[in-house]
This record gives C-alpha cells, structure tokens and sequence, in this order.
C-alpha cells in the first residue's frame, strides 16, 4: 500500500477511534450530550420529566453490562419533601452524613421556587457556613455578578443551591458517601422547581450530577443533562477568581445558558469584563 491510501488508513482509524471513546463517554458516564441550540429544542416549561419519576437514569448498553451494573443508581427523594421549606427543614435536622457534627449552619439554598435557571455549586464555604446561605463570599460576590450584571437577571430570580448542605471541613472535596447521603434533597429541590436550564458550577457538581470524571474543561461549552433537564457545566467561581483570565470563558457558557432560555445577551458587557 503506497503512503496516501496508508495516510488515509491511519485517519480513518484514528477517528474511528476517537468516535468510540465519546460513545463509550457518554453512554456510561451518565453523560449525554444534548443538541447546543436552538431555544425550541429545550424542553418546555413542566415537559422535562421530573427527577424521581420512573424512568432510568441510566439506560443500560446492552453490549456492556458490566458497566451498567457498575452505574450510580440515584436514591429516591424522600417523602414529604414537596415544598422548598419542607426540604430546609429536613436539612436542618440532617444527619444522614459526618457532616452534621462540624457545620454550624446548614445552607439548603434560595431562589425562586420558580426559577426557570438552577445553578448548583459544591458544597458551603466558610461564610455560607456562617449564614446559612449560598454563595455568599467572595466566590458568590463573582457568582451574582455573572447573574446581575453579565446576564441582566436578578439573583432573586434563579434559584441557587449545592450538592451537599453542609460544609465540608477545610473546605476539602466532597466524599461520595456525602454526596450520595444529600444528593435526595438536591433532587427534591429540582422536583419542586423544575428549572428549565441548570447550570453546574465546577468539576465537583458536574461529577456529582453527571456521574463522570471528565476534566470540566472538557465538559463546559455544551449541552448535557441531568434527569432531562439540560445542564451547562461551567467553572466554578473560585476558579474564575483565581484564574481570571477564564471568565471570558465561562461567560460564552453563560450566553449559551441565555439562549437556551431564549433571553437577549445584555449589552455588549458581559462577566468576563465585568465581574
Ligand atoms: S451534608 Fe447533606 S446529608 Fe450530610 S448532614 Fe448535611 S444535609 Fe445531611
């Protein structure tokens, strides 16, 4: 065989390849790519199918059942979560994980109970500890500025919470056992509000809701999902504010965001600039 037709072998192969290794990604990982526009193709308003309803999570490849054995199965919400102060309350008597011990205050989260945007981070820092409410500090100063300022919306307006309600001492990663101890109420939250776009903010909320470990420098930009509900992955605001020069980046995920929700990109400012 001459050197062109190799050349084009070794193509096609690679990228054979490469296509295999994306669907392997997205069929195991809990990762699904949904498609990145337009704003008619997002689910309506009530149409998402809601988390906890019969409907597996993770569809099982036939050709791999190994891997669907190993796949996380979510644990169900627990009853009599129905409203956003019913989960509070069962948040503030929380002692499903080693977490309970060291927080001082737990942070369930706030926002509208209709909010048509979730944003969800990792788990309360030090001064959300404090005040039982989230992104609040220095990275949540960040955060509504990515919200008021870059996306024209009010912060009253979305709804923001994390995957774990409690503080992690030191600020040190999420375990799995916490996460797997408070997803339920994360998921009862999503029940109850039913956003039309949720948005994860860093690697820690995008594992825990995507069941991956990708990097989330491969994840952000584009469409996945949670449930059915469409999931833009993006940097958390303690990484912008450490490496700045990436706002810009998170700030064309949240444009996405906005044309998903079929909003107008406000002026020509955006958090990359301002935030
Ligand atoms: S982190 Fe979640 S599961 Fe753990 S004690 Fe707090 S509310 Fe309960």
């Amino acid at each position: 065989v001459s050197a062109g037709p190799r050349r084009e072998l070794a193509g096609i192969a690679r990228e054979a390849r490469r296509l295999l290794e994306t669907v392997r990604e997205s069929r195991w990982s809990g990762v699904e790519a949904l498609p990145e526009t337009p704003a008619a193709a997002a689910p309506r308003r009530g149409a998402a199918p809601r988390p906890g309803a019969a409907r597996p999570r993770h569809p099982a490849p036939p050709e791999a059942p190994e891997q669907a054995a190993a796949a996380r199965v979510p644990e169900p919400i627990p009853p009599g979560l129905d409203t956003l102060e019913a989960v509070a309350a069962a948040v503030a008597s929380c002692t499903k994980c080693p977490l309970h011990a060291t927080r001082t205050k737990t942070v369930p989260g706030e926002g509208s109970p209709t909010a048509r945007l979730m944003f969800v981070g990792e788990a309360p820092g030090a001064d959300e500890d404090e005040q039982g409410r989230p992104f609040v500090g220095r990275a949540g100063q960040l955060l509504t500025d990515m919200i008021v300022k870059g996306m024209g919306l009010a912060r009253e307006e979305v709804f923001i919470a994390n995957v774990l309600k409690c503080r992690p001492p030191g600020n040190r990663d999420p375990l799995p056992n916490e996460v797997a101890a408070c997803l339920p109420y994360l998921r009862a939250q999503l029940a109850i509000v039913r956003p039309e776009v949720l948005c994860a903010l860093g690697r820690h909320a995008a594992h825990a809701l995507l069941d991956t470990k990708a990097p989330i420098g491969r994840l952000r930009g584009r469409f996945l999902q949670y449930e059915g509900i469409p999931l833009m992955p993006t940097f958390h605001p303690s990484y912008l504010l450490r490496t700045p020069g990436d706002k810009k980046i998170a700030w064309e995920d949240l444009k996405l965001v906005l044309a998903r929700l079929g909003l107008p990109v406000p002026g020509a400012r955006g958090a990359g600039g301002g935030a």
